[in-house]
Parts: C-alpha cells; sequence; structure tokens
C-alpha cells in the first residue's frame, strides 16, 4: 500500500518522474552474481565503454536472469555514450533502428545491443494515450523509469558486481511478482503490447502478476487492435518460443486478450476443435524448448492454424467438392486472413501451406507414391504433422502405424505394405477413400506447393 502511494506520488502528469530517487545499490554478497556469469562479449562491451570513461551496464531480461540462476538468452548493454561514440569504440558495430538509434557491437559470434540511456519524458501520444514519439537521451535513472516491470529495470555494474535497483526490483523478484513501474493502466496505453509481455513474462518465469499490474489488463485489451500485425507476430514468436506457449495462450485468453483484439490468437484459440490440438502441439513444443532442442515456426504455424484450414476443409467436402481441391480453396480462405491481419513472414508460411498440403498423400498408399513422397524435402514435418491429427482422432492411428514402419523397413518389405494396403478393405482415408479410389486425385498435391 505505502509503496503504491510513493509511486503515485513520484509520477507527475504525463508520465514524468521527480528527478532524484536514490537506487538501491546491492553488492555481490546479496544477489550472488558474479562478473563471470557474463558473456565474453557483455564483459568486452561493458569494460570497454567503462575504460573510455563512459558508464556502461548489463540492463533488462539477462540481470533479471542471471539473478534467477536462468541463463540468459543476450545480453543487452546501456550506457550514457551516444550511439555515435560507441560506434566509434567498435570497429564492429553498426548504427540501427531510425527514430531511436541503437548500435549493435559484433564479438566473435555474439551481438550485444547497446542503448544509450533513454530519456523518461513521454514524448507525444496519440488520443489513446499511446506513445508516438519517445527519442530523447536520459540519464541512468530515467531509462530505469522507462522500462516496463520492476525486475526488468535492474542494471548491473560488471566492474563492481553490483546491482543497481530504483524500482524495488530485487525485494520483487525475490517475491517472484511482476510489478509494472509506474501506474500500469497509463503505462497500457502508452504501449499496449506490455499486457503481452506481462503475460508471457509470468508464464516464463513462474512468476504472478502483481494485482494492480494484471487488473487493467481486461479493460485495456482491446487497445491491442491498434498495434502493427508484424509487432504481435513477433511478440507471439516469442510467446511460443518461452517454453510455456500453450499456458501463455490460454492466459492471454483468459485475459481478453484474444477475442477482437488479437486477430491471429483469436484464430487459434477461438477456432471450434482447435484448443486440444493446439495444446498437444504446444506441449510438446515446449518440451523441445526446454531441452534446448530446435523448433521450427513453420510447423507450429501450421498446428495453430490447421482448425481453421480443416473446418473450412471439411465443410467444402461435405458440399461435394474433391479433397484435395476442397483443401487449396480452404487455405486460400485462411490465406486472405492473414494477409489481412496476422502478418506472417513468407519464409515461414511458406514451410506451412507445405505441411497442409501434402497431407492428403499420406492416404495414397498404392504404386511408387509412397515411395515418391519419402523423398519430398517436407515429408517428415507433414509425418509429424500427420501424428498430431492423429493424436485427436482427426485420422486414424493405423494410417500413421504404417507410415512409420514404412519409413523404416527396406524396399523388398515396403512393397509388400504397399500390396497389403491394396489387399485390405479400405483403411485410414475413412470415409473420403471410396471417391477418390474412383476419382483418382489427391497425388502430386505437395508439388504444386
Ligand atoms: P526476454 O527474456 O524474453 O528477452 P526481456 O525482458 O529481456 O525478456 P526484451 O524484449 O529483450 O525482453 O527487452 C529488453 C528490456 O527492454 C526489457 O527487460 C525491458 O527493460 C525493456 N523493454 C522491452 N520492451 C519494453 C516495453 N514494451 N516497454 C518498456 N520497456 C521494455
Ligand atoms: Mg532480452
Amino acid at each position: 500500500m505505502i509503496r503504491k502511494l510513493i509511486r503515485r506520488v513520484l509520477e507527475l502528469p504525463g508520465g514524468r518522474t521527480r528527478k532524484g530517487i536514490k537506487p538501491k545499490i546491492y553488492p555481490v554478497t546479496q544477489h550472488g552474481v558474479h562478473r563471470d556469469r557474463l558473456s565474453f562479449a557483455a564483459l568486452k562491451v561493458t569494460s570497454r565503454l567503462q575504460e573510455a570513461g563512459f558508464q556502461a551496464y548489463v540492463v533488462g531480461g539477462a540481470v533479471r536472469d542471471l539473478m534467477l540462476g536462468v541463463e540468459p538468452k543476450d545480453f543487452d548493454v546501456a550506457t550514457n555514450a551516444t550511439p555515435e561514440e560507441v560506434h566509434h569504440l567498435f570497429r564492429r558495430s553498426r548504427i540501427i533502428g531510425r527514430r531511436f538509434k541503437i548500435v549493435h557491437v559484433m564479438v566473435g559470434p555474439e551481438t550485444i545491443e547497446v542503448t544509450t540511456f533513454r530519456g523518461g519524458e513521454v514524448g507525444n501520444k496519440n488520443e489513446t494515450g499511446r506513445i508516438m514519439t519517445d527519442n530523447s537521451y536520459g540519464s541512468q535513472e530515467e531509462d530505469a523509469h522507462r522500462r516496463d516491470f520492476t525486475v526488468n529495470a535492474l542494471f548491473y555494474d560488471p566492474s563492481d558486481e553490483s546491482v543497481i535497483d530504483y524500482h524495488h526490483g530485487v525485494k520483487d523478484l525475490q517475491a517472484r511478482k511482476l510489478v509494472m513501474i509506474g501506474q500500469p493502466a497509463r503505462r497500457y496505453q502508452e504501449d499496449p503490447v506490455r499486457m503481452l509481455r506481462a503475460v508471457r513474462l509470468a508464464a516464463k518465469l513462474g512468476f504472478d502478476i502483481d494485482e494492480s499490474t494484471q487488473k487493467p489488463i481486461r479493460s485495456h485489451a482491446h487497445l491491442l487492435k491498434n498495434e502493427p500485425p508484424a509487432r504481435l507476430f513477433d511478440e507471439l514468436l516469442k510467446l511460443l518460443h518461452s517454453g510455456h506457449g500453450y499456458q501463455c495462450l490460454k492466459k492471454l485468453t483468459d485475459e481478453g486478450l484474444s477475442h477482437g483484439n488479437f486477430p491471429l490468437l483469436a484464430a487459434v484459440m477461438d477456432e471450434p476443435g482447435s484448443e486440444a490440438f493446439v495444446k498437444l502441439a504446444l506441449d510438446s513444443t515446449d518440451a523441445r524448448i526446454r531441452a534446448d532442442k530446435p523448433v521450427s515456426v513453420g510447423f507450429l504455424l501450421a498446428t495453430l492454424l490447421w482448425h481453421q484450414v480443416y473446418n473450412r476443409w471439411q465443410q467444402r467436402i461435405a458440399q461435394g467438392e474433391k479433397p484435395v481441391g476442397a483443401l487449396m480453396a480452404a487455405m486460400s480462405d485462411v490465406e486472405a486472413l492473414q494477409d489481412n491481419d496476422f502478418a506472417i513472414p513468407r519464409r515461414f508460411s511458406t514451410t506451412m501451406r507445405e505441411i497442409w498440403m501434402l497431407q492428403p498423400r499420406f492416404e495414397n498408399r498404392s504404386g511408387q507414391r509412397p515411395f515418391r513422397f519419402l523423398e519430398q524435402p517436407r515429408f517428415r514435418a507433414a509425418y509429424d504433422f500427420l501424428a498430431l491429427r492423429a493424436e485427436v482422432g482427426e485420422v486414424e492411428r493405423e494410417l500413421v502405424d504404417w507410415w512409420t514402419r514404412f519409413q523404416s523397413v527396406n524396399d523388398e518389405a515396403r512393397l509388400d505394405m504397399i500390396a497389403s494396403v491394396r489387399d485390405d478393405a479400405p483403411k485410414g482415408g475413412a470415409q473420403r477413400k471410396r471417391r477418390r479410389r474412383r476419382k483418382k486425385t489427391g497425388d502430386g498435391a505437395g508439388e504444386a506447393a
């Protein structure tokens, strides 16, 4: 309560802070993060800046993760040097960003993002309170104040291994709480993506979202509608790579951040039949991410949007269309939506489309077709996808088992397998089988992708 009051008092209209908050400084004996936990590049960049007379700190997610004993994904550095001064100090560096310049410094295989302290003074806002310009430099204190959560606003000084805390971040970290700096409602108005970040970081870190930070989310969810789809897509990718993808999506939906506000998410969570399938897919993705195995974004997107396609596909078949043509038409329907709202980059949508297009080919098990299919570069992804479909009862298990075996045996045994499908009654393809046999469609569907 008292903390809240202090926060209120410190905040002046227009989002500015009173200058001169004394940060709390934690020595290494209290937090235990030694400088050898930093990457080589992070240490090199901060020490070179400091030797040149500038302030330089590791900041943000990396400090938070180190204090939690988690390996940081990457290291960001904040400094009082201007981008030009930073660029001048490092031969392998480049200035990026037009509105607000930051510097990428390359050291060996690593890239360190170096940002000049930003001003706490919030620039122009539009009628919903969204920040439109935010490009002044500032002090360390101001830089801390414009960050999102208290645990994300800690600075680590490698020279003396201290942690500098302007916003009670260390205490919140110990209490495993996400607390928005300043007034949460206003901070969501300034940047609605902070609502998605709250959900993602809480799921990723296993933190609770503090009540005052959580409360305004529902009533501000509609602001997401105005965010550029590309930014929302980036945020979705981060969610999916958090190792807690399903939990994140579920929580976003529960918080009202899906329906009507985030079209891509609504397509995933609100489509009939989708949730069970998505849960299955994300559970296995989450397990892969936690085991440090790679995941394919194209595959993930194929699972997330599958029921939009599948439901339309089945509808068209029910209206008498042929399976492969119906699938292509269903995909076009869904792609039209994507082009408008989802902003999925082509490098991902191509894989996604291929995986979908290959699904009918599993039901074609005659002649040379299974052999040709095995050589398809996307066979394995399409097969993994088929296995997921079988798990929710969309195709028969027998079909997956057949393909599992087909991959593992020699050519002679494969020919036997093909012959036994021919001899057996229709299987796997269920109700679509009979029609397709007569009309002989299906094969070659994948080549068109
Ligand atoms: P992750 O572990 O997923 O990288 P992160 O907190 O490091 O989480 P980044 O997107 O890498 O997230 O951002 C780095 C830092 O920049 C954050 O810790 C936070 O201090 C600040 N930041 C990022 N996005 C925002 C935002 N929308 N509003 C305010 N501060 C932000
Ligand atoms: Mg980060």
